[in-house]
C-alpha cells in the first residue's frame, strides 16, 4: 500500500471518530440546554457509552498500525501529513499510557468529586471536599508518571492544554504579567478617580437584550445560518460541526453588560470554530489548536474590540435605541463605566485588568500541589494570602474562595493558565493587526467588523491545528509568547480611563 492510500485509510478512521464526536456533542448540548431533569441519569449513560467507543477507536491496534507504518515514511511526508501523524500519536499516547482500570477509577473519582464540590460550595464546607481533592491530585501525580516528564512534573499537565508550554517559560511570562498588573492597579488606586456605573444597572427587558445580542453577534461576523444563540446558566460554546456552532448566554434583567459581553465572548469562540479550513476535513486538524488560542479569540472580541472606545461609540447609540436608560449618557461616561476596575474575589466576575491575577494565583498553587510542595490542608490559607497580596481582598468564606471553581474537581489541572494566555496572545495579535491594518479601529467605531474577522480568519482560524501554538504566534507576530504587549495595552487603556499621569 502506498502512502496516499494509507492516509486515505487514516482519514476514513478520523471521519468515523468525528461522527461519534458529533453525536456526543449534540447529546451533550441537549443535556445542558433543554433536557428534562428526569432524563439526566440515562443521558449520562449514553454519553459514557459513546465516549467509550471513541476511546476504543482512538486507542485501537488499527491506530497503532497507522502510527508505526507512517513513522517509517516520515521523509516522504509533507507538513500536513506530519502534523496528522503527530496528532494521531499524541491522542493515542495520552490515553493508551494509562492502564484502563486506573482510567475508569479516575473517571469515577472525578464524578464523585464534582458532586462533593457542588455540595461543599453550597454549604461553605471545605472539609467535605478535601479528601476528594486529595484523591484527584494523587491521580494527576500517578498519571504524570505514566506520561513521563522532563524538568517539572507540572509541564506534563500544561502540555495537555498548550502543547510545548513549560513551567520555566510560563514562570517568566506570568511573573512579568503579575508585577505589571499590580503596578497598574496601584497607580489606578492612587489616581482617586471615581467612575459612575450606576446606569448599567436598572431594568432591561430580556427580550430586548436578546435582540441586541443577536444584532451584535451578526455584526461581528458570527454566521447564524451555521450556528445558534441559546440560553444557559453558565454561558458556553459547543461546536457540533463547523456548520453547527452553538452558543449560550445568560440574561439578567437588572444588568446591561453581563449577557451582552458573554454573547460577544462566546461569539469569538464561535467565529473561530466556523472558520476553520475546509481543506482540513478528516485530517484530525480541523479543530482549534489549544484552549489558550481559543480564549485569545473570545477575549479579543470581548475585551480588545468589545470594550474599546471605538466599539463603545458603535454600541452606545444601539443601547439608546433599545433602552431609554442611556438617554443622558455620553460616550466618555459609557466607556469608563464599561471599563470600571475593582479587585474582587470571584474569577468569573473579574474585570479585564484584574482577571489574569486570579489565574496566576491558581497557576502558582497548582504547580506547588502537583510537585508536592504544599498539602491540601494548607490550601485555604495560601489562597487567602495570595488574594490579599495580589488583589488586596480576602474571602470571608470558602465558597467565595478556594471552592469557587469547578475545574479541580473535574481533574482539570493545567487548564487555568489558558485563560490568561488568551489575554496575552490576543494583545500580541492586536498590535500586529494595528500595524497591518491601521484603519481597523475607525472601522469598528462605524460598526464595520469585517477587516478584523478576515484578518483573524487568515492568521488564526483557517489554520486549525496545522501549527503548534508557539509556531502560530511566531508566524503571526514574529515573536514568541510574551507579556510585553498585554501590559502595554493595559497601561495605555487604563491609565487613560483613570487619568494616571
Ligand atoms: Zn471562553
Amino acid at each position: 500500500m502506498n502512502l496516499k492510500e494509507k492516509f486515505n485509510e487514516v482519514k476514513e478512521h478520523i471521519s468515523e471518530v468525528n461522527k461519534l464526536n458529533e453525536a456526543i456533542s449534540l447529546v451533550y448540548w441537549d443535556m445542558r440546554t433543554s433536557m428534562p431533569s428526569k432524563a439526566g441519569e440515562t443521558r449520562s449513560d449514553v454519553i459514557s457509552y459513546l465516549s467509550g467507543e471513541v476511546f476504543k477507536k482512538t486507542t485501537s491496534d488499527k491506530v497503532l498500525g497507522f502510527i508505526e507504518s507512517l513513522n517509517v515514511n516520515k521523509e516522504k511526508m509533507n507538513t500536513l501529513e506530519l502534523r496528522m501523524l503527530e496528532e494521531l500519536e499524541k491522542d493515542y499516547n495520552e490515553t493508551k499510557k494509562i492502564p484502563e482500570d486506573r482510567y475508569v477509577a479516575y473517571i469515577s473519582a472525578t464524578n464523585k468529586a464534582e458532586i462533593a464540590w457542588e455540595k461543599a460550595k453550597e454549604n461553605n464546607d471545605y472539609e467535605g471536599f478535601k479528601d476528594n481533592l486529595k484523591e484527584i491530585i494523587n491521580f494527576q501525580k500517578e498519571f504524570i508518571e505514566y506520561w513521563g516528564y522532563e524538568e517539572n512534573k507540572y509541564d506534563t499537565l500544561l502540555d495537555k492544554y498548550e502543547s510545548g508550554l513549560t513551567v520555566k517559560k510560563l514562570d517568566k511570562v506570568f511573573s512579568e504579567l503579575r508585577d505589571g498588573i499590580i503596578e497598574i492597579l496601584k497607580n489606578i488606586k492612587s489616581s482617586n478617580k471615581k467612575i459612575n456605573r450606576e446606569f448599567l444597572n436598572g431594568h432591561f427587558d430580556t427580550n430586548k437584550q436578546k435582540e441586541l445580542s443577536l444584532e451584535i453577534l451578526k455584526s461581528i461576523g458570527f454566521d447564524l445560518n451555521a450556528g445558534v444563540l441559546d440560553e444557559s446558566v453558565h454561558p458556553f460554546t459547543i461546536n457540533i460541526s463547523k456548520n453547527d456552532v452553538r452558543l449560550t448566554t445568560n440574561y439578567h434583567e437588572d444588568e446591561f453588560t453581563s449577557a451582552l459581553y458573554s454573547t460577544i465572548h462566546e461569539g469569538g469562540h464561535g467565529i473561530y470554530e466556523q472558520n476553520i479550513g475546509d481543506d482540513l476535513k478528516d485530517t484530525g486538524l480541523q479543530a482549534a489548536i489549544s484552549m489558550a488560542i481559543h480564549e485569545s479569540q473570545s477575549r479579543f472580541y470581548e475585551n480588545i474590540i468589545g470594550r474599546s472606545k471605538e466599539f463603545c461609540s458603535y454600541l452606545l447609540p444601539l443601547a439608546k435605541k433599545y433602552f431609554k436608560d442611556f438617554d443622558s449618557v455620553n460616550l466618555e461616561e459609557f466607556y469608563e463605566a464599561i471599563n470600571y476596575v475593582e479587585p474582587s474575589l470571584i474569577r468569573t466576575e473579574a474585570d479585564e485588568l484584574t482577571y489574569s491575577l486570579h489565574i496566576i494565583i491558581r497557576y502558582e498553587i497548582e504547580k506547588e500541589l502537583i510537585n508536592g510542595d504544599i498539602s491540601v490542608d494548607d490550601l485555604p490559607e495560601l489562597w487567602n494570602k495570595k488574594y490579599r497580596e495580589y488583589l488586596g481582598v480576602e474571602a470571608s468564606n470558602y465558597s467565595e474562595g478556594i471552592l469557587q471553581d469547578v475545574h479541580w474537581s473535574g481533574g482539570m489541572f493545567g487548564y487555568f493558565p489558558s485563560y490568561a494566555l488568551g489575554n496575552i496572545y490576543g494583545a500580541q495579535m492586536y498590535y500586529k493587526l494595528l500595524e497591518e491594518k491601521p484603519e481597523v479601529m475607525n472601522e469598528v467605531a462605524k460598526g464595520y467588523f469585517n477587516t478584523v474577522k478576515v484578518w483573524l480568519n487568515e492568521k488564526v482560524h483557517k489554520n486549525g491545528k496545522l501549527y503548534t501554538p508557539n509556531e502560530l504566534i511566531k508566524n503571526i507576530t514574529g515573536e514568541e509568547l510574551n507579556a510585553k504587549y498585554f501590559i502595554k495595552y493595559l497601561k495605555e487603556k487604563y491609565y487613560e480611563v483613570y487619568n494616571v499621569k
